[in-house]
C-alpha cells in the first residue's frame, strides 16, 4: 500500500506532465473503483486546466481551473503511469526535463518511440530489450522487493503490468498520456469545489499533515494528555496526524527509541506541554518521511540509467521487514522483533526502544 512518501513521489512525477496542461480526451472504461466515480466524471474533466498540483494526507490533489478540485486516492494499488509522445530525431521534445528523463529511459532499446513508466517505481531494463512486438505501452517493472530488501520509497507491490486494471485514460495537451490502472481497485476519485475541499467528509477530520508546520511536539502534547492508548495507536489516528502509516510510525519510533506499547500520555505532561520524549519523535516523524521521499525521488531520477540498477539507496528501513535481525543503533545489542499491535505489525527494538 502506497504510504505518504510514495503518494508525494508520485505527485512529483505527475507534475511535468499535468501542471498546466489540459485534459484534451477522458476514457473512462468502468463505473467505479472503490466508490462511483464522480457524476459526469470525463464530461467535467475533458478541457479543463490543471492550475497545480498538491498532497493532503495520502490524497494527490489536482487543483483545476473552475474551482474544482480532483482528489485521487491510491487505495492499495492504485498507479499511475504516464505515456509520453512519440519523439523524433531533431524535433525538440515537449516534454519538461523530468518527464524527459523518463522517456530516455531504455534509449537504444526498442528506437525512441513512445514509452510507459509507472510512477515511483524504479525501472528494471526489459529482459529481451529487442523484443520486438511489444506494445509501445510496455512498462517497466520491477519485482517486489525480497523479504528484507524494503526500501524507503519504493513501492513493495507489482501490479499494472495487466492492462485489463487500466480504468481511466487521460490524454493531456502537450501529448502525455496518463494511465490509471488499479488492480483491486481500493482507490478512489473524486471532483470537489474546491473552496469545500476542507469541509468535504473525507478531509475535514483529517489531522496534521505530518510534514506541515502544524505538527509540532506541543500540537502532539495537547493530543496525548491524559491519553491511555498505545503511543503507537495514537500516531496512527488520522485525526491526530494525516497521512502517517504503519511503516513510518514503526522506523519514527525507532528513530526516537520509544516503545510502541507505552501509553500515548507519556508525551505529555500533566499540564499539556511536550516531554522530551515528544520533542525526540516529532523531527523523527519528519526526518523519516522526508528521507524516504528523497529515496522516492532518486528514483525517478535514477531512471536515467539504463541499467535499471538502484543499488544506490543508503536508507533501508531500520526496523521495518527485519524481525530476527540485529537492531541498527549503533551499540545496542537488541534484535529487531515483530508483533502484532492493533491488528497491524509492529517492528521495534525492545533493548533501546523505552
Ligand atoms: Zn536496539
Amino acid at each position: 500500500m502506497p504510504e505518504l512518501p510514495e503518494v508525494e513521489t508520485v505527485r512529483v512525477g505527475l507534475e511535468p506532465v499535468l501542471r498546466g496542461r489540459r485534459f484534451v480526451r477522458v476514457e473512462q472504461r468502468r463505473a467505479n473503483l472503490r466508490f462511483p466515480l464522480p457524476e459526469r466524471f470525463a464530461e467535467r474533466l475533458t478541457g479543463r486546466r490543471v492550475k497545480r498540483l498538491g498532497r493532503r494526507a495520502k490524497y494527490i490533489l489536482l487543483y483545476l481551473d473552475r474551482g474544482e478540485v480532483l482528489a485521487v486516492h491510491l487505495g492499495m494499488t492504485g498507479r499511475f503511469s504516464v505515456s509520453l509522445p512519440r519523439r523524433r530525431h531533431s524535433v525538440p521534445s515537449p516534454i519538461v526535463p523530468e518527464a524527459r528523463l523518463r522517456h530516455d529511459v531504455g534509449e537504444g532499446q526498442g528506437g525512441g518511440d513512445g514509452r510507459t513508466s509507472p510512477l515511483g517505481v524504479p525501472p528494471t531494463p526489459s529482459p529481451s530489450p529487442q523484443g520486438g512486438g511489444e506494445s509501445r505501452r510496455r512498462s517497466w517493472h520491477r519485482e517486489p522487493p525480497a523479504a528484507r530488501g524494503y526500501q524507503l520509497g519504493q513501492y513493495t507491490y507489482e501490479h499494472g503490468k495487466n492492462h485489463k486494471h487500466d480504468h481511466l485514460v487521460f490524454t493531456m495537451s502537450g501529448g502525455a498520456i496518463v494511465t490509471y490502472n488499479d488492480a483491486r481497485r481500493f482507490g478512489y476519485m473524486m471532483l470537489v469545489a474546491e473552496k469545500e475541499l476542507a469541509q468535504n467528509a473525507f478531509f475535514e477530520g483529517l489531522g496534521a499533515e505530518p510534514l506541515g508546520d502544524e505538527l509540532t511536539p506541543a500540537y502532539l502534547a495537547q493530543k496525548a494528555v491524559g491519553k491511555k492508548v498505545d503511543l503507537k495507536a495514537l500516531l496512527m489516528d488520522q485525526r491526530i496526524i494525516a497521512g502517517l502509516g504503519n511503516i513510518y510510525v514503526c522506523e519514527a519510533l525507532f528513530r526516537a527509541g520509544l516503545d510502541p506499547w507505552k501509553p500515548a500520555s507519556r508525551l505529555a505532561t500533566a499540564t499539556a506541554k511536550p516531554t522530551p520524549a515528544a520533542v525526540r519523535l516529532v523531527p523523527q516523524i519528519k526526518t523519516v518521511l522526508a528521507d524516504a521521499i528523497r529515496a522516492g525521488g532518486s528514483t525517478l531520477r535514477d531512471y536515467k540509467q539504463a541499467n535499471g540498477e538502484i543499488g544506490s539507496f543508503q536508507n533501508e528501513f531500520a526496523v521495518y521487514g527485519r524481525q530476527g535481525e540485529a537492531c541498527l543503533k549503533p551499540g545496542c545489542r537488541g534484535t529487531v522483533r515483530r508483533k502484532t499491535q492493533g491488528g497491524r505489525s509492529t517492528f521495534y527494538c525492545p533493548v533501546c526502544q523505552r
